[in-house]
């Protein structure tokens, strides 16, 4: 609720100004049953035509100016309701940006996306039904009580226990739904996931035959999204006609009262029946209001939950802003995953200078990527460090790290736009002259200059309508664009062919003029080509050196090196 209040308070004094259109509104409801009286009162009983003429026009002229009322307060409240939910929806973006992949990994990309769109709105609305009624209700209903016991003082009390009860409903209603719209949400997050996971996977989901799965996936977190929105349902189908059920008795209760009521009276009676279906109304607003709220008020904490996410890493003395050359050290370097039961990489130290092409190998799941990703500090290490040129990362101004340290990912991730705008993405003064220069050292030239329209051909999302190593050639001429000091290539030559990866390694090897390379890969192969090779498994080092040294001294080198070439050749 808070996190509402803060944004309302924004917009405080075109809340105050709908208020106040509000407020006349429920005037003017108010004054009608009186003016009603008064004419079978006054006018009917004594036939005075012009009196109930007089009553008619005035009643005219109260409904209408209600009516404009109602139209104003409309409009600010679909104003107001719409530039909240896009101030909050731009708030969680901006501080999802200053997260680290830490926290992603917590709070779940499918959750993020659901408390971006579907809880915001359960907000707007909230703050929309409030701005139309909820000042309206405590009014009408308010002011139709004392009206009541104006008209007719004698039935106050059984008014007053009626409403009491009708409380305490709202109030049951409101402590059993909270749980339940809680929920809701949660199964949502669930649906989104699965879609997300589906959709993402829909190319392995269709290779493996998979869709019968899927579906019994999908079709589980929709039938539980639905189980939830029942049961929530449930609550308000049981309260709502129940809360209606006891003002309507009260009504009764009401006429029952009066049976002995004077004939001149007849007017007021009338009137303390329309006030009651007022407070009916007013009551019923209000359950409503409240059913929204408690719907806002779980969506709230949720977002909350995001704009709280306190960002994994401490940026402030991440301030330095040396000359990077690309000298990597690793002092005793360990990590371990949020969560995870033990080290992903374990008590790693090694050096090599600016200008190595450093070899990763190492079985799957052996920390490759994870040990590659601390460097541009995706992740923070959590014992010992990482020296850049002499100078820990986690002190070095993270946009200026990011700037010198390139990463061409695992798998290769393209936006939709032209073959150009992908490769200008991280440097976008590059000239066509650059463009095309980094396009030939990764031998993406070829297939681009092949293809009709050339750079600008578009591409759809992700890349789809590339192969998997059109694709790679891609992302490392879009790393190598950003003329970085350190170059990442994170298994990315593994979807070409021998001699294809072969003629970007050489072109690396020969022009890379002084850029640190790390090149990880699987196979042996590649990582010869290396100055130095680095061989994991299990988190960590089993061999640091050139490929004879490992040949000689590391038993998983030699073990992966055979089953890739086979033992005959062996030394
Ligand atoms: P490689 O790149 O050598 O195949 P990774 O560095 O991807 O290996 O993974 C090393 C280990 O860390 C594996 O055991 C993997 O399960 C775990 N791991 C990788 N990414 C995450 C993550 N985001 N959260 C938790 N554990 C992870
Ligand atoms: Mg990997």
């Amino acid at each position: 609720m808070k996190l509402i209040l803060k944004y309302l308070r924004k917009h405080l004094g075109i809340f105050l100004i709908s208020t106040a259109f509000l407020t006349m509104e429920a005037v003017a409801d108010l004054m009608q049953p009186t003016f009603m009286s008064k004419i079978v009162d006054n006018g009917i009983r004594n036939a005075d035509t012009g009196l109930i003429l007089l009553y008619g026009l005035i009643m005219l002229a109260i409904a209408a100016a209600g009516a404009f009322c109602a139209v104003m307060r409309n409009r600010f409240a679909s104003r107001t309701s719409q530039t909240v939910g896009n101030e909050v929806r731009l708030d969680m973006y901006r501080h999802v940006q200053t997260l680290s992949l830490e926290n992603i990994d917590r709070l779940q990309p499918a959750s993020i996306i659901t408390r971006m769109t579907n809880d915001v709105t359960q907000i707007q609305d909230f703050i929309a039904s409030m701005m139309r009624m909820m000042v309206k209700a405590p009014i009408t209903g308010i002011g139709a009580i004392v009206l009541i016991i104006i008209q007719t003082p004698r039935q106050a009390p059984v008014m007053g226990l009626i409403l009491l009860i009708a409380a305490l409903l709202i109030w049951c209603n409101i402590r059993i739904g909270y749980p339940k719209f809680n929920l809701v949400q949660k199964c949502l997050d669930r649906l989104n996931r699965t879609s997300r996971e589906f959709l993402t996977s829909i190319r392995v989901v269709k290779a493996f035959s998979a869709e019968d799965q899927e579906r019994e996936k999908f079709s589980d977190a929709s039938e539980q999204l639905a189980e939830a929105n029942r049961k929530a349902q449930q609550i308000m189908a049981v309260f709502t006609p129940l809360i209606n059920l006891v003002v309507n008795f009260g009504i009764v209760l009401l006429l029952w009262v009066s049976q002995n009521q004077d004939e001149a009276q007849i007017g007021r009676l009338m009137a303390s029946v329309n006030y009651m279906t007022q407070v009916m109304f007013a009551v019923t607003m209000i359950a409503n209001v409240m059913n929204t709220a408690v719907r806002a008020m779980a969506s709230s904490a949720r977002i909350q939950e995001v704009l709280d996410e306190q960002p994994a890493q401490n940026l402030t003395e991440s301030t330095e802003k040396p000359e990077i050359r690309g000298g990597i050290r690793l002092e005793n370097m360990s990590f371990t995953y949020a969560g995870a039961s033990r080290p992903a990489l374990n008590d790693l130290s090694f050096e090599i200078e600016a200008g190595t092409m450093l070899g990763i190998i190492g079985p799957t799941g052996s920390g490759k990527t994870t040990l590659v990703n601390l460097i541009p500090r995706f992740y923070d290490a959590t014992e010992g460090r990482i020296l850049l040129d002499g100078t820990d990362v986690r002190r070095i101004d993270p946009e200026h790290l990011r700037r010198s340290v390139a990463v061409v990912s695992q798998k290769a991730l393209l936006f939709s736009g032209t073959i150009r705008d992908n490769l200008k993405w991280g440097r976008a003064d590059a000239s066509d002259e650059q463009i095309r220069e980094a396009a030939r050292i990764a031998c993406a030239d070829e297939f681009i200059e092949k293809s009709e329209k050339g750079y600008d051909t578009r591409l759809g999302q992700g890349g789809v309508n590339l192969s998997g190593g059109q694709k790679q050639r891609l992302s490392i001429a879009r790393a190598l664009l950003c003329n970085p000091r350190v170059l990442i290539l994170d298994d990315c030559t593994s979807a070409l062919d021998a001699q294809t990866e072969s003629k970007v390694l050489d072109h690396l090897t020969r022009e890379r003029g002084g850029m640190t390379v790390l090149l990880i890969s699987q196979r042996i192969s590649t990582v010869m080509r290396a100055d130095r090779i680095l061989c994991l498994d299990d988190g960590r080092v089993q061999g640091f050196g050139t490929h004879d040294e490992l040949m000689r001294d590391c038993r998983v080198y030699r073990e992966i090196r055979h089953s890739q070439i086979g033992g005959g050749e062996n030394e």
